[in-house]
């Protein structure tokens, strides 16, 4: 029983229609149990108390109508406390509260629990009975256990903008504010335009069809095209598949027909709803139907139902796609925002970007900052596929949106960017000046690298060398591995652009959350898993190739080409990847091609390299330090997961003591010493590793005047003193109150950003 409750919990989240889920999950708590009624209150955001949801065995038609106040009634208090109420004489608790026409009345006994997530009362799931009795323990467990389940759901539901609270969500967007966490710098001020990942049905929103005639052609033209792929498959594999085999594609082609799921989506579709949210919900209710199936054979069939449903659904987004026209002032906002859908809107018009899921040091966030368009990340509660069309405020400095402000918000706004322009064209005067502290040190900013667009950037910014060319990003944009000559060609453009300043090349980084279309890597624990420099010592036809197209882009050009290695936890993975760049660059040799040897890196990101920092040094001719991910592995904090972003701490302390002990081991070994995390383009995050001695910090393009600013304002005398008082410090808070402090006094304030009255 549990398990087919557990699957109606799920469908909350992945039917369009929530209201109908949150009843028929009533429906079957109410039967679980046994007890005469079962009713779902969830909060009402717009009236800030409990709206009745679902039920079953009181009045039906008075749900979405019977409101709550947040105090009010046995709900009330069962949520204001955050536990479980169970009463065998309801009535007559002080808390109780008559509502008329609901029906409660012959009732006497009464369990209530919260519905929480991530500590917010999201609501109350209640049953009632007749029979004066208190429910027993295991009842009592049962009803705590789904309504755990369901908090996650809710809580999706209503971030999607698809719970029943939503239909509040004009209120709730009206001059409304979502927190996130701070992503990109900058304050946006633009429209909100929605995507949602590409062929991911469970995430596309339903949404009214503009004009019916259309989406029936759109689909018309999906499954045709699908029809077709799967002929081609079937000739394709003719020679090589028993004959029962291909009769499973004539099955495939039935499904499609119109009399199938065909039929079934125009149906849909001719109710009014578009052609993709019609096909979310067939494929669903077919997909739900083979589940509950007892024989395994049909239960594997609803994978291939789903399977075409994602087939279809990608032809219908690549129609779509195409036609998309974006506003001129656009705001993107999804569930969660790929590097591709950054790339979808032209840059001029993209002002901003919102990621309900995310993190600040997720690589959309990343960059996003390259970019300089401020971004949101982890905005939990924002209703996203809501905001289509809708005016929208981004503060990425505090991690703040704003849905249908008020003019005075925008105003206040508005004057706020313009205070960022003047310091901006105050420190563009700072372009041509070296990196200098006030008592003669000489530091190193480079820049962080990965779009075509970032060369003029970086180089109008006045960067000395490229830190940290993020190749997989290119890689990211393709449907196919590029070739040599493409990347070559690609390098060179950076490499001549830069000459003769230095320029960092890093190998292939995919894993993680960064994924390459067409080379799928399914994990449980991607993070932990076939990541960076893994990929590509397996994989050595792949990084031969990108070393040769690195070391033939760098011909005749009289910059250093440095080649730096991801994810490094071993001496190992070096002298291997070492052995392969060698050969790489013999066989270049052997072309007849005239190259300089390259100069071998190491990043530093696995706490495993930290503690092998000064045999690394050794045998490596530079380290750099990526504290982004250093700081992930070192705190075990998911650096994308927005539920424990307030545990990701770049100022915790052992996570500046790791720091230090890298630069003692590089210094030891007198070798060159970088770093080209996040933290590097921090105002107190650069002042304290000036103190440690790293030679160079690489950042976003965007931050560098900035940093410049800061290290020009201050002598380095100053810098190792704060860095001596943090290193006894044993908290993050501590550091970060302090390191504020600091700057305020030494006169930096000005390079931290300006914060709007909350009003
Ligand atoms: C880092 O981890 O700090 C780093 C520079 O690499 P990325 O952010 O691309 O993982
Ligand atoms: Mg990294």
């Amino acid at each position: 029983m549990l398990n087919v409750l557990r699957k109606i919990v799920q469908d909350v989240t992945q039917e369009g229609d929530f209201a109908a889920s949150v009843q028929r999950l009533a429906e079957h708590i109410q039967q679980a149990l046994g007890t005469e009624v079962c009713s779902i209150y969830l909060t009402s955001n717009g009236s800030n108390g409990y709206v009745l949801a679902a039920t079953q065995g009181l009045n039906a038609a008075r749900i979405g109508e019977v409101l709550l106040a947040q105090d009010q009634g046995l709900v009330g208090l069962v949520g204001r406390r955050a536990e479980p109420l169970n009463l065998d004489d309801a009535p007559s608790h002080p808390n109780f509260y008559f509502v008329p026409e609901i029906g409660e009345e012959p009732f006497n006994s009464f369990l209530g629990v919260p519905i929480l997530h991530q500590g917010r009362v999201l609501g109350v799931l209640v049953v009632q009975q007749r029979e004066p009795r208190r429910f027993d323990e295991a009842e009592e467990a049962f009803l705590i256990t789904l309504s755990a389940q369901l908090a996650t759901s809710v809580a999706h539901a209503e971030a999607v903008g698809s719970a029943f609270v939503a239909d509040d969500s004009t209120e709730l967007i009206e001059n409304g504010l979502f927190k996130g966490f701070a992503g990109a710098p900058g304050i946006g001020i633009g429209v909100g335009v929605v995507m949602h990942p590409i062929a991911d049905l469970d995430s596309v929103p339903s949404r009214q069809a503009e004009d019916i005639t259309t989406e029936l052609m759109l689909l018309d033209r999906a499954v045709e095209a699908v029809r077709n792929d799967i002929r081609t498959l079937m000739r394709d594999l003719q020679a090589s598949l028993p004959q029962e085999e291909l009769a499973l594609f004539d099955a495939y082609l039935h499904m499609l027909d119109d009399s199938a799921l065909a039929g079934d989506i125009r149906a849909v579709v001719r109710q009014g709803q578009w052609a993709q949210g019609a096909l979310r919900k067939v494929i669903r209710q077919h997909v739900s139907r083979f589940e509950v199936m007892d024989d395994p054979y049909l239960r594997e069939r609803g994978t291939d139902v789903k399977d075409l449903g994602v087939r279809v659904l990608g032809y219908l987004q690549r129609i779509r796609e195409k036609k998309t026209q974006f506003p001129p002032k656009a705001i993107l906002v999804g569930e969660e925002v790929t590097p591709g859908m950054l790339a979808a809107i032209p840059v001029e018009q993209l002002h901003g970007v919102i990621s309900v899921r995310g993190s600040g040091n997720s690589h959309v966030a990343i960059l996003a900052r390259a970019m300089g368009i401020p971004a949101v990340m982890g905005a939990v509660d924002l209703p996203a596929y809501d905001l289509e069309g809708v005016s929208i405020i981004v503060d990425g400095h505090y991690g703040e949106v704003y849905t249908r402000p008020s003019q005075q918000r925008v105003s206040e706004n508005l004057s706020l960017l313009e205070q960022e322009q003047v310091f901006a064209e105050e420190l563009n005067e700072l372009k041509e000046l070296p990196c200098v502290t006030q008592d003669g040190w000489r530091l190193q900013l480079w820049v962080n690298i990965g779009l075509t667009g970032d060369i003029n950037r970086s180089l109008d910014r006045g960067a000395e060398g490229i830190g940290l060319f993020r190749t997989e990003v290119p890689f990211m944009s393709q449907d196919r591995f590029p070739t040599e000559v493409e990347q070559r060609a690609l390098y060179r453009e950076h490499m001549e652009a830069f000459e003769p300043r230095p320029v960092t090349m890093r190998t292939l980084d995919i894993g993680g959350d960064k994924s390459l279309s067409y080379f799928p890597i399914q994990e449980d624990n991607p993070f932990l898993g076939w990541r960076g420099i893994r990929v590509t010592l397996d994989h050595p036809e792949i990084f031969l190739v990108q070393v040769r197209a690195m070391l033939k882009a760098n011909a005749g050009l009289l910059g250093d080409l440095r080649i730096m290695l991801p994810m490094i936890s071993s001496l190992t993975e070096l002298r291997r990847a070492k052995v392969l760049i060698n050969q790489a660059y013999d066989e270049v040799i052997e072309e007849g091609v005239q190259v300089k040897r390259p100069q071998v890196g190491v990043l530093i990101e696995v706490p495993a390299a930290v503690y092998q920092a000064r045999l690394l040094a050794k045998e490596a001719d530079f380290v750099a330090v990526g504290s982004n991910d250093l700081t992930q592995y070192l705190l075990a904090v998911d650096r994308n997961n927005p539920r424990v972003a307030e545990l990701y701490q770049e100022v915790h302390p052992a996570v500046i003591t790791a720091l230090r002990e890298v630069a003692r081991a590089v210094h030891a070994e007198e070798k060159p010493l970088g770093i080209c995390g996040e933290l590097a383009g921090t105002p107190a995050g650069a002042i304290l590793l000036m103190a440690m001695g790293y030679h160079v910090l690489s950042m976003n393009a965007t931050h560098l005047l900035r940093v410049k600013w800061v290290i020009r304002s201050i002598k380095r005398s100053d810098a190792r003193r704060i860095l001596a008082r943090v290193m006894r410090m044993d908290a993050a808070e501590e550091v970060t109150v302090y390191l504020n402090q600091e700057m305020v006094r030494l006169g930096l304030s000005k390079a931290m950003p300006a914060r709007l009255g909350s009003a």
